[in-house]
């Protein structure tokens, strides 16, 4: 593990017994689990090369333990990790050694579905899936849809703004939240957003969709559902080249047509998926491209043909269109299972997630391959082709000496790449422990420090989910220090207080 996370605090080691002793009657029964044994399931997320097992764990039930339980800690000085299904890839929810585990488990539960007005009120703890599953036999669906969707919570698909395939058309989850609930580290319970399309002042929602748990911990959300659209058809299109497939991507977005979904995968991808799920992926191409149209019926029958003009005139080697749903799910298979496929190849793999402009994807997988070379390691990529975003999946051997070391340096370079062919260290993965030493790369010190300052605004004494998304942690009142120049008072025409 090479990311080092803030010093654990002495004086809240030691008292360790009076929080759990506190915790215990904010949440009686089995909320607080505080033993050795019970406490090693929480010590690592979906990131697991990081591991730490927590002070304590808490499972509050409503809002009012919530908010108990942050105002304790924050009058306190007890720092606080919040944690959904723990499935984060970039180690959102790691524990540190001297922080109060906050899962959100407990809050499970559906509040209304309000068909008229094309929303679901849920508690964070309600799983992605669950929402479909919860409107689908009234023809309605919850569009994002990460690829842990059985597993992961709402609520950590609000902290981490999380995609999926349907992105491409339907937006992220920051385009599908109309409003949540959150509880201030000061206990405080906020409503941001609500059930309407807009509100009014400054768009704090879209502050906090994507805020990692810095800012409050969500303990409702209120969504977008969709009705489904009447049909779906989806192309397995084949390509001898990566430049073919990328070119295609970028005609088909360029012709105006938005896809339902657009995912690539290269040959090592394609070749573990078909091994894995059998369901007739060509094995003599180097890029698979899965394009997927809805709509209406007449709508899809005219885009897919049209997507399979724009493949065929880039080079595609064999192009097939599903027959039926049974035949598009086959398709999709592979691609969804593309991650334990991947699996196969080698003991570990680290899966990285960066964005750039559609345009530069063959260049940059090329030298994807070529960093790959010169570390020694192997390399897979899946990718949400439509939207730019890369899923390099890094094979190594955890076992083998420096191979996780090397794998997290050839990581690093890929996501440096990324930002300097224009595009972002993060698709929709976040930051968390992964990328905060990167960070740098990507904003200047001005640019950080005002994100802290939205930061010190919600959580001024920095307790919330500390060590995660900024490099260092400037203290609240260092950053709002005023930089008085030779005596010159900054905006000396201001009024002062
Ligand atoms: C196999 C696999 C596939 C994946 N595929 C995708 C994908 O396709 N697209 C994608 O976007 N992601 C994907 N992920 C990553 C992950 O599932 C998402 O980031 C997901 O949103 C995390 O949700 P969670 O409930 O597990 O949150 P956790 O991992 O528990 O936490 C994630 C972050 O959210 C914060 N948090 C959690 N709950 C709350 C709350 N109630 N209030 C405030 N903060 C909170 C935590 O502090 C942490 O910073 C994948 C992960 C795996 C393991």
């Amino acid at each position: 593990m090479s990311i080092k996370m803030p010093a654990p605090d002495e004086g809240t080691l030691s008292r360790r017994a009076e929080i759990v002793a506190a915790l215990r009657a904010i949440v009686p029964g089995e909320g607080v689990i505080a033993d050795d044994a019970s406490l090693k399931p929480y010590e690592s997320d979906g990131l697991t090369a990081y591991r730490q097992t927590p002070l304590v764990v808490v499972l509050p039930e409503t809002v009012q333990q919530v908010s108990r339980i942050l105002a304790w800690c924050d009058r306190e000085g007890v720092r606080v990790v919040p944690r959904g299904a723990g499935t984060s890839l970039s180690g959102g929810a790691l524990p540190l050694a001297d922080a109060v585990l906050l899962g959100m488990a407990k809050f499970n539960r559906i509040l209304d579905i309000d068909y008229e007005d094309r929303l679901v009120v849920a508690q964070p703890g309600v799983t992605n899936l669950a929402i479909t599953r919860a409107v689908e036999g009234n023809g309605f669906y919850y569009a994002p849809d990460p690829s842990s969707q059985i597993a992961c919570s709402i609520g950590g698909n609000v902290a981490e703004n999380s995609g999926g395939v349907h992105c491409l058309k339907y937006g992220l989850t920051t385009n599908n939240v109309l409003g949540v609930e959150m509880v201030l580290m000061n206990g405080e319970i906020v409503r941001l957003g609500g059930r309407a399309l807009d509100s009014a002042g400054l768009d704090l929602l879209g502050v906090v969709v994507g805020s990692e748990g810095l800012l409050g911990v969500v303990t409702e959300v209120i969504l977008r559902i969709l009705p489904a659209p009447e049909a779906a058809r989806a192309l397995l299109i084949g390509f001898p080249t990566i430049e073919g497939g990328g070119q295609c991507v970028a005609d088909v977005i360029g012709a105006g047509i938005i896809p339902a979904g657009m995912e690539m995968m290269d040959r090592n991808a394609i070749h573990a998926a078909e091994a894995f799920v059998n369901v007739g992926y060509p094995l003599d191409v180097e890029a698979l491209l899965i394009v997927e149209l809805d709509g209406a019926e007449a709508e899809c029958a005219h885009l897919s043909e049209e997507v399979e003009r724009i493949a065929l005139a880039n080079g595609a080697v064999n192009c097939r269109t599903s027959r039926d749903d049974a035949e598009r799910m086959a398709f999709w298979a592979g691609r969804k299972a593309a991650f334990p496929a991947v699996g196969r190849l080698a003991p570990d793999y680290y899966c990285m997630d960066g964005t750039i402009p559609r345009r530069r994807l063959p260049e940059v997988l090329e030298r994807i391959n070529q960093l790959a070379e010169s570390y020694g390691l192997g390399v897979a990529n899946v990718f949400h082709a439509g939207d730019g975003n890369l899923h390099p999946l890094i094979l190594y051997d955890a076992n083998k000496p420096g191979e996780l070391d090397r794998a997290e340096a050839f990581g690093n370079d890929i996501l440096r790449l990324c930002v300097e062919v224009g595009g972002v260290l993060t698709g929709e993965h976040g930051v968390g422990v992964e990328k905060r030493d990167l960070m740098p790369e990507m904003f200047s010190e001005c640019d950080l420090a005002h994100q802290q300052r939205v930061k010190c605004a919600f959580d001024p004494n920095l307790l919330l989910n500390p060590g995660k998304v900024f490099p260092t942690l400037h203290r609240c009142a260092e950053l709002g220090r005023m930089h008085v120049h030779r005596g010159q008072v900054p905006f000396p025409e201001l009024p002062r207080f």
